[in-house]
């Protein structure tokens, strides 16, 4: 059994005016090696349940396991060291510190896992030219275009080698040639001890995973399960 990471009757609600169940008792195991999309209209849960697989949000009920460990959500320090070290994420947009460069963005993730600075550049450089960005590393997130910000954060989400890549709509604010272009950048991250849940609508790019996920009523409607 490979099932990295077992959901175990996570609910999620807000209440803000009213109380909104979003997530309802969803039970699912994760193996490594497989690629997810998570498809589901907008307000359906993704980015919830991308944000509770993250350690960023915690559950209302139910259980989270990863490698076999029952997460404690109020350990924030050692869940952000986890996080750090084992977790990629990819969000549509506003995935850089604006203030620093594409070297620095990524290096800086690679020091948050404890590497020290001259390895840590030099892990950053190489990364970054792997994502075809060796000419740009000196730049501002606000002198790179969508797709070079994306390339930035795929390579922010590779630097510490993470189990995990969780992606939110990684390719939702591109034009459909360079959302391909990233996509694919994405999908070549797979390996056999690695897991990547991406949130998309394009059908597409959904196909393309291993394994469909549909958000539906708070629970995920497995489409298509290659195996
Ligand atoms: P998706 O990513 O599928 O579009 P979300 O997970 O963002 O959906 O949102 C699911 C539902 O939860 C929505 O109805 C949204 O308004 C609500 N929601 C998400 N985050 C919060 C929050 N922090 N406070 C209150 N409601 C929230
Ligand atoms: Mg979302």
């Amino acid at each position: 059994m490979n099932s990295y990471i077992e959901l175990n009757k996570i609910s999620k609600s807000f209440s803000l005016n009213k109380k909104v169940n979003v997530i309802k008792k969803l039970d699912y195991k994760f193996k490594l090696g497989k690629i997810y999309s998570l498809m589901g209209p907008s307000g359906s849960g993704k980015s919830t349940l991308l944000n509770i697989l993250s350690l960023i949000d915690e559950p209302t009920s139910g259980q989270l396991r990863i490698h076999e460990n029952i997460v404690k959500f109020q350990d924030k320090e050692s869940n952000d060291l986890f996080r750090a070290r084992n977790i990629g994420i990819i969000y549509q947009q506003n995935n850089l510190l604006n203030d620093f460069t594409a070297l620095e963005n990524v290096y800086l993730a690679n020091m948050a896992s404890g590497e020290n600075k001259s390895q840590s550049i030099l892990n950053a450089k190489r990364i970054l030219q792997s994502v075809g960005l060796s000419n740009r590393i000196n730049h501002f997130p606000s002198e790179l275009s969508g797709g070079e910000i994306q390339r930035v954060a795929i390579a922010r989400a590779l630097i510490n080698e993470p189990k995990i890549i969780l992606a939110d709509e990684p390719t939702g604010s591109l034009d459909i040639n360079t959302a391909k272009e990233i996509f694919k950048l994405l999908s070549e991250q797979k390996t056999k001890d690695r897991i990547i849940i991406f949130a998309t609508h394009n059908r597409y790019f959904a196909n393309k995973s291993d394994c469909i996920l549909e958000m539906v009523n708070g629970n995920i409607k497995t489409i298509n399960a290659r195996n």
